[in-house]
């Protein structure tokens, strides 16, 4: 923050003559609806509105509680529901609405009792009480206009500051909804979606006991400016602190979560906009969050789920400031946890949750969270399961109380019965001794009952996620994927820390082999930073990604192919392209390594001892070729995940789709055997690195087909290996043709019941 304040724009200026004149109203001696009556005539008169009303939230409803323009006989008798009418909208989607003719609204819903048919326009913001809206605010003029910018942000200030005066007279419901839930004794089940799996019991912990501001109306605008450059030092030496204390193993992508940090701490504009919030008379605090609702209300209009997870690590450092700024710094992680926990928050930044005991933390419950936000990857790593986009955290858990985590089910049971807490423990126990009796096959080597050795790998693409390769005993890691790197980073990762991360990973698989596949960026992993317009393609997985967009890219590439060759110096480096379409793309994909490998030669630069070139088969139609492919491949790496998606024309990610075709249908269990007498007498290794190899019944259908070498997710590791060590698998090979030539109509079945004649161990199959 720079220490010479720009002068107050006019939107500032507007709102700070309001707010002094409401500072007064607020300091009078009169009563709560005089109060408001005073409110709404200041309102209407500084912004030259001929209606201003405010609707507060009473018994589950929007209560006219003051007007000016609008007929004084409809104050406390007009009620809208929420989400009923203009004003019902603004409080059910917390958003600002700004019409030039409100009867055109689809939404809207006559009043007669109101005589509001005499104004066009209308703007309307939301009063928000921890992060609820308890009422409206709203302005109507004759003329049909839409209202300025300026304008709604005055509204929207003034609706801050209302929010204080309505909680401390008492005026809405909000407290009283709560202590109604919060006097529920009984037990409750709450769902949400899974992100990282697991279960998990414990004590309820709220992140952040709630930080309520008393006070939105500043007495010295200089004093509040100069809090707030404090708490900014003070957050950006915390930051930085961070930054020289990384966990992980010194770095990684925690390093690259505080570097998103670090952006937005030192970001002028931030700074800036909670100055001028500052300039139109509020208190540090309520800036700080003035702010924070205006990019809340912005976010939630962008659809966009990368960029909406980047917003929460600002959502997490706003909270930061205003825990600073209070002086209030304690959050659950600072005064630790006694008993087994589970955590609550709305959301939760990556390194706060780092500050938790991992011993004590059994599982986190997000009101918000997405499978890609950092703290999920960060949850992943440490093995903390999360349930995330649960409903009524606050209003139905409180402090203390006992709650079960079952994220595979998708439930928080809430004050579990003695019955459901039962069950929920003999699942657990269950589980955990499935768990054990797998972790003991860890150090045994995965060969079939009839001696056929399997390769047995994990696909991976995190630095937390080498860990894996000790605890699972996997014999290297089949597909690292490196776009994830570029997935949780603020930019483009420079090339030393590609660099850097491939050396950890190398450095930690000692002798055992890693694939690297190239970004496979693009389609559904759109890079916000970059500019690859894919959010406008229709058909994203079937369009400019992969090796197409890295073809053209062909600096990403580059820099990619020194990183690793720079990583692998003195080793063996093991490069894999995704979604080779047809030959050409995968020469010229090595032809460009060729080179680069020729530049470090010529610049005396150490080189890897040799280079492996693979290709993933993820496309149908270059099975037709691939006879052309093989004698310059070493290896070949058939991406279920998307063959199967192309082969039945059905996205991957379409949730009505996600169980109409089986990956033991024949259509695929054919294509399979196809590829394995394709590459057959060739020196190419061919194997299966899509998530149907981490499946035991699914894996026992590859093998059957010929495949002997899976990379797989590491949880699926025991699992199938218990299933290759039971299986006899010259007999299934044998069977498999009649399978195939005489396929069941339900597959599924047909494999299920040669595993069980056969007994072939699927006791974790995960469906
Ligand atoms: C696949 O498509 O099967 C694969 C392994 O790659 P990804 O899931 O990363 O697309
Ligand atoms: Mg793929």
């Amino acid at each position: 923050m720079t220490n010479a304040p720009p002068p107050p724009s006019t939107a500032a200026q507007s709102a700070r003559t309001i707010l002094t004149r409401l500072h007064e109203v607020m300091a009078a001696r009169s009563n709560a609806q005089s109060k408001l009556n005073q409110v709404v005539g200041i309102i209407g008169e500084c912004l030259d509105s001929e209606v201003c009303s405010i609707y507060l939230l009473r018994d589950g409803a929007l209560e006219l509680y003051a007007t000016r323009g609008l007929k004084q006989e409809a104050v406390h008798v007009t009620r809208l529901g929420l989400g009923e009418g203009l004003v019902g909208t603004i409080a059910d989607q917390i958003e600002t609405l700004n019409l030039d003719e409100a009867a055109a609204h689809p939404d809207f819903s006559y009043r007669p009792e109101t005589g509001e048919e005499l104004f066009h326009s209308f703007a309307g913001v939301p009063i928000i009480r921890r992060e609820r809206a308890v009422g409206v605010l709203c302005v109507q003029h004759a003329d049909p206009r839409r209202y300025e910018e300026i304008e709604i942000e005055t509204l929207q200030t003034v609706a801050m500051v209302l929010s204080e005066l309505i909680a401390n007279a008492d005026l809405v419901d909000t407290a009283a909804r709560t202590d109604a839930a919060a006097a529920d004794q009984s037990a409750q089940r709450l769902s949400g979606q899974k992100l990282v799996d697991g279960m998990g019991a414990g004590i309820a912990v709220f992140h952040q006991p709630r930080i309520t501001i008393e006070y939105t109306v500043a007495e010295d605008t200089e004093a509040e400016r100069h809090r707030v450059y404090a708490a900014f030092d003070k957050m950006r030496e915390q930051i930085d602190r961070m930054a020289s204390q990384a966990e992980f193993g010194g770095g990684g992508e925690h390093e690259e979560v505080i570097e998103t940090y670090k952006m937005f701490a030192y970001d002028e504009g931030w700074s800036r906009r909670i100055n001028e919030a500052i300039d139109s008379g509020l208190t540090a605090e309520a800036a700080i969050e003035r702010v924070q609702q205006r990019t809340r209300m912005r976010m939630r209009q962008i659809d966009d789920p990368l960029l909406r997870d980047r917003m929460h690590d600002l959502e997490d450092l706003s909270n930061r400031l205003i825990r600073i700024v209070s002086g209030q710094m304690g959050t659950a992680a600072q005064v630790g946890l006694r008993h087994d926990s589970i955590l609550i928050a709305r959301n939760l930044g990556p390194a706060e949750l780092l500050e938790y005991d991992r011993r004590r933390l059994k599982g986190v419950v997000l009101e918000e969270g997405s499978l890609t936000a950092h703290v999920i990857i960060v949850a992943r790593a440490m093995g903390v399961p999360v349930i995330g986009r649960v409903n009524d955290v606050r209003t139905s858990i409180r402090e203390g109380d006992l709650l079960l985590l079952d994220t595979g089910a998708g439930t928080v049971q809430v004050r579990p019965t003695q019955a459901v807490q039962d069950a929920f423990d003999a699942k657990l126990d269950l589980s955990q001794k499935r768990r054990a009796n797998l972790a003991a096959l860890r150090d045994l080597p995965a060969v079939t009952r009839d001696g056929i050795p399997i390769e047995l790998m994990i696909n991976a693409g995190l630095r937390e996620d080498i860990a894996a390769l000790d605890l699972t005993g996997a014999r290297g890691i089949g597909l690292f994927r490196t776009e994830f790197q570029f997935l949780v980073s603020a930019t483009l990762p420079a090339r030393e820390r590609q660099q850097r991360l491939y050396r950890d990973v190398l450095d930690a698989a000692g002798d055992r082999p890693v694939i690297f596949r190239t970004v496979d960026i693009g389609g559904d992993k759109a890079l916000p930073y970059m500019n690859t317009d894919t959010a406008l393609e229709e058909n994203p997985a079937m369009g400019w990604r992969a090796l197409r967009l890295a073809l053209e890219r062909e600096g990403l590439l580059k820099v990619q192919a020194r990183a690793l060759m720079e990583a692998a110096a003195g080793r063996t480096l093991n490069v894999m392209f995704p979604m080779v379409s047809e030959p050409w793309e995968y020469e010229a994909a090595r032809d460009l390594f060729i080179k680069q490998r020729a530049w470090l030669a010529s610049h005396n630069k150490k080189l890897p001892v040799a280079i492996r070139y693979g290709a993933m088969l993820e496309v149908p139609g270059l099975l037709e070729t691939l006879d052309l492919m093989l004698p310059h491949l070493d290896f070949l790496s058939v991406g279920t995940n998307d063959l199967t998606q192309f082969l039945f024309a059905a996205d991957r990610a379409h949730p009505r789709l996600a169980e109409r075709y089986d990956w033991l249908s024949p259509t695929v269990m054919r294509y399979l055997a196809r590829v394995v007498r394709t590459v057959a007498g060739s020196k190419v290794a061919l194997g299966v690195c899509g998530e149907m190899g981490g499946r035991p019944l699914e894996a026992m259908a590859l093998l059957g087909v010929g495949i002997e070498r899976l990379s797989i997710t590491p949880a699926g590791v025991g699992p199938v290996k218990a299933m290759i060590r039971s299986l006899d698998l010259g007999q299934l090979r044998a069977d498999m043709g009649a399978i195939l030539a005489q396929p069941a109509p339900h597959p599924r079945g047909q494999y299920l019941d040669w595993a069980k004649a056969h007994q072939v161990d699927l006791s974790d199959i995960g469906d």
